[in-house]
């Protein structure tokens, strides 16, 4: 191929990479080793862009110039290897598409909260009269948006899988919103590894460049100690006073830049819980770094309800209020959904383990607990730590089943709230599919 870019991956990136790589005059070919989208097919054939599907052409794939890998697709698959030892380079969607633009770039990370503060950063930018757009794991991806040349300003949510693929990309405004072990089995097993793969998403910063980080969060810290970045650092804190940065005192969100200020009470926020006061600061830091009236952000962050299966409040029977949480796909955001109730709660939890260590809900449990009702095809890891301390402990193997016997033990007054720390694939498409099985079911009582 002369001028050759292979695509290896035909979803949201990959389509996105190959309208705009062959805007840019690249020779595109799209190979995916599974099925394509029908939709997506439609997409490639209208740009008139070559592709394939179940199966890569080895030495079309070879012969590529540059090769954009999809997030979903590891570098141990064989593909890649094979790539990489012919010395092929190979990039993400990310790399690709920013050199395209000369917009401002914030990118979002961490192991919890980047699609809810990534959405809330968008809203507070549109709101505040900037044009801007929300790329990334997010909705259209970043390159397609790209390629339609209309935007000033991304706001990107980043995972982890998408910074492993940079070479030269530079957010001016980073954000690391926490860390907690996930995805470990695409790292080695290693935790380090994980977090270096998260701390790209400084490496290429400059000291015009800022960061926005938890400096609640001990790893994030430790981390920094070891290896020094050139961005301005702008932490937050729930827990202590902050110079140059957001913290919380007096119930009050309190942001210092320079010699702005902004403050804003925690009871108006929109979005309850601890967790979403650390997004709400990351969100107004970066408003605020990019000059967005005061009161634009404040009625912002009173008016935004969240996203869809994020301690989503579906519907309230009986004064029961049922809470869709389905996204908790991990412990510690569960931790916060936990964290986060007011009421007794009926708690429904379950579903693919991802060597979960449960120990740090044992408090929240014994706490606000009073009935668990699990959720999965293998529930015993789930009966075992919890099994001592709750009264009431039920085995269910489908939603319906679950919202009825949820039904059944909550008393008015309580909270049924379904945050699963676990992955949907045992029982459910995806996390998506687990959330709208749960809403249908509360609707149907
Ligand atoms: P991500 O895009 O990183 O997966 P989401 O915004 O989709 O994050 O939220 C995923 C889950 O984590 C939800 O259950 C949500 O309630 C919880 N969560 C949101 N923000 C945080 C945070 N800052 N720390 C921990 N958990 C969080």
């Amino acid at each position: 191929m002369v001028n050759g870019l292979v695509i290896l991956g035909g979803g949201e990136s990959g389509v996105g990479t190959a309208i705009l790589g062959k805007q840019q005059g690249f020779e595109v070919f799209v190979s995916d080793f599974r099925k394509i989208k029908e939709t997506y097919k439609q997409v490639l054939i209208h740009h008139e862009i070559e592709w394939e599907e179940e199966g890569h052409t080895e030495a079309k794939i070879l012969s590529a110039n540059l090769v954009m890998k999809s997030p979903g697709i590891p570098d141990t698959a064989p593909i890649v290897v094979r790539l990489k030892e012919a010395g092929v380079r190979v990039i993400s969607e990310i790399e690709f598409a920013a050199t395209y633009t000369k917009a401002t770039i914030v990118g979002i990370t961490g192991s919890n909260g980047k699609t809810t503060t990534a959405t809330l950063t968008h809203e507070l930018l549109k709101q505040g009269g900037l044009n801007v757009a929300l790329g990334g794991n997010i909705g259209k991806s970043f390159a397609e948006q790209v390629s339609e040349g209309a935007y000033e300003n991304f706001v990107l949510e980043l995972s982890s899988f998408q910074l492993d693929g940079i070479e030269s990309f530079a957010p001016h405004i980073a954000v690391l919103l926490n860390l907690s072990p996930d995805h470990l089995d695409r790292y080695d097993y290693k935790y380090e590894d994980y977090i270096a793969s998260k701390f790209r998403i400084v490496m290429n910063q400059t000291k015009d460049d800022y960061f926005i980080y938890d400096s609640d969060d001990e790893e994030i810290t430790c981390w920094l100690n070891k290896y020094p970045i050139k961005s301005r650092l702008l932490p937050f804190s729930v827990k202590k006073e902050i110079k140059q940065g957001a913290f919380i005192k007096s119930k009050e969100i309190i942001i210092t830049i320079d010699n702005t200020n902004f403050t804003m009470p925690i009871a108006s926020l929109g979005l309850q819980g601890q967790h979403n006061q650390k997004n709400a600061m990351a969100a107004s830091t970066i408003a605020t770094l990019l000059k967005i009236r005061k009161a634009t952000i404040r009625e912002c962050l009173e008016k935004f309800q969240g996203v869809e299966h994020r301690l989503e409040k579906v519907l309230k029977i009986n004064n029961v209020m049922y809470i869709n949480d389905s996204k908790a796909t991990n412990v510690n955001a569960t931790f916060y959904a936990l964290d986060s109730m007011q009421t007794p709660t009926v708690w429904i939890v379950g579903g693919v383990d991802k060597g979960n260590d449960y120990t740090e809900l044992l408090p929240f449990v014994n706490e606000k607990v009073k009935a668990i009702i699990c959720l999965g095809l293998d529930n015993e890891k789930i009966v075992k730590s919890f099994g001592n301390i709750v009264d009431m402990m039920v085995e269910t193997q489908s939603m319906e089943q679950a919202i009825q016997e949820a039904y059944r033990l909550a008393e008015r007054g309580d909270s049924v709230l379904l945050s699963p720390a676990c992955a949907s694939f045992d029982l459910f498409e995806n996390y998506e599919d687990r959330g709208r099985q749960f809403k249908r079911a509360v609707r149907h009582l």
